[in-house]
């Protein structure tokens, strides 16, 4: 694998420059259940179909790049967080992963709550007509608006992040005549086993209130003595795309010790503990998450051994998936524009999207897999990158694939798993407009998101 030695160009296969991916894979028209949403499969003429539709004629109808979302595969995988957490715990869909009227929908149908961390998700929320107490509200700086709204509408939870929100919440929602359940962010010192720049427990960041020195505990103090609160637990969130439940364990032995730190100082017993979200999901056949089931009796084992021993009542849990639900359940599909082989390095790939529809690799350095679906072919696997069309170089969907070496302007490829955090992020850097979010089910196909047009652009710019 070392740079020097690769003497034969972007389709050796022998010696590759540096990168992520290990070989190429045994066949290159395969669907990794792994990473593609559970209705994705290719037919009987090599086409790939979601739904039971061919991608060529989704990509006729909504054109590219454009999001498929399998709705029976998000709603099976809300139901089977609610299942696996059962009556006495609740789970929460991190709105911010992916967000639209449809999809409240659906989490209000199967039974979820729903987190949303600003005013324009709340009112998505509301709109779609999510009852508000099952609703919560998160952020570490709500403005004074956004909190009076929440407040009067009735949401569920607010999640107290600051000092100073503490004393902002109370006061707003006294000068309603109300009493406001809130939970306590607290920072448990645990950095997640994942990127720096999504890891959120450990204490130099801008989440939560530390339990180092003491932080949370007066956090608490304050809280319990303001009238316009009603204290109902403490919440923890310590990063994301995590595999195993060994930060979580760590995370809810400290929460408990708070749990039973203010139980021996106050005679209180705050009923909810909140674990956050963070769960992982496979990018790329290399990664293996866990099952719901699996992280559910993980973390009751863990929080009710602490509670034991304790000697605490065990809290009701929550936990706020996002990316675990709806994660997997989408692909963006992106029409092949052109094909640059660089001599010894790779092919770049140019597709019609890019950074503006997925912004996590440049971000994040993400890995994403990627795959021909227009066709079958059984040409050599070629190195690629598959870039997009900004002006930046660092504009990149897929860091390194195999594709094959037939590829060709026109093809459709796809790159599945880009169902959070990526219409969520998308921008309009170079003016692009944003892909449309289209729902398959059972054989039909709708727009749930459109796509922006450019009379939306200049709508905006009102110079
Ligand atoms: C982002 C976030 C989540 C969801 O994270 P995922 O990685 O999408 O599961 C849950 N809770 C809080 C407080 C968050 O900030």
């Amino acid at each position: 694998m070392s740079r020097s030695a690769h003497p034969a160009g972007p389709r050796h296969a022998d010696v590759y420059p540096e990168g992520h991916y290990s070989a190429p894979p045994a066949d290159l028209n395969g669907l990794d259940e792994k990473v593609w949403a559970k209705t994705v499969t290719r037919n009987a003429d090599g086409v790939a179909t979601v739904g039971g539709i061919e991608v060529t004629r989704l990509a006729e109808e909504f054109g590219t790049p454009a999001y498929f979302l399998d709705e029976a595969d998000f709603r099976a995988r809300c139901r089977a967080w609610a299942d696996a957490f059962g009556k006495d715990a609740d789970v929460f869909y991190a709105g911010k992963a992916f967000l639209s009227r449809a999809v409240v929908k659906w989490l209000h149908e199967e039974g979820l709550n729903l987190d949303v961390c600003s005013g324009g998700e709340l009112t998505t929320a509301l709109d779609a007509g999510m009852p508000a107490d099952r609703i919560a509200f998160h952020g570490n700086n709500k403005s004074p608006q956004e909190i009076e709204r929440a407040v009067r509408v009735g949401v569920g939870r607010i999640v107290l992040d600051s000092f100073q929100e503490i004393v902002r919440v109370a006061h707003i929602a006294q000068s309603l005549g109300k009493r406001q359940r809130v939970q306590i962010r607290v920072t448990v010192g645990v950095e997640a086993h994942t990127h720096e720049f999504i890891a959120t427990a450990h204490e130099d960041q801008k989440f939560g209130i530390p339990l180092a020195g003491g932080q949370a505990a007066e956090a608490v103090r304050r809280a319990l003595q303001l009238d316009g609160l009603e204290v109902i637990g403490i919440h923890s969130h310590i990063g994301s795309q995590i595999f195993d439940t060994s930060g979580f364990e760590v995370a809810a032995h400290r929460v408990v010790g708070l749990l039973k730190q203010i139980r021996d100082e106050h005679g209180v017993e705050l009923p909810e503990i909140d674990l956050g979200g963070g769960l992982g999901i496979a990018y790329t056949p290399d990664d293996d998450p866990r099952e719901p089931h699996d992280i559910a009796k993980a973390l009751n084992e863990i929080v009710t051994r602490e509670c034991e021993a304790a000697r605490l009542r065990t809290p009701r849990i929550s936990v706020e998936p996002g990316r675990a639900i709806v994660g997997p359940t989408a692909f963006t599909l992106y029409e092949v524009g052109t094909i640059k082989p660089l001599e010894g390095l790779r092919t770049y790939v140019s597709v019609d999207g890019g950074m503006s529809d997925n912004i996590r690799t440049a971000l994040y350095d993400a890995e994403y897999s990627v795959a021909l679906v227009s066709r079958r072919s059984d040409a050599e696997p070629m190195l690629s990158r598959v870039v997009g069309k900004h002006c930046e170089s660092g504009d990149i969907v897929v860091k390194d694939a195999f594709l094959p070496a037939d590829l060709a302007p026109g093809d459709l490829i796809a790159v599945p798993a880009t169902g959070a955090y990526c219409r969520s992020m998308a921008s309009n850097y170079n003016h692009a407009l944003r892909p449309p979010v289209v729902a398959v089910a059972d054989g039909g196909a709708r727009v749930i998101v459109r796509r922006e047009t450019e009379e939306d652009l200049l709508r905006l710019d009102v110079g």
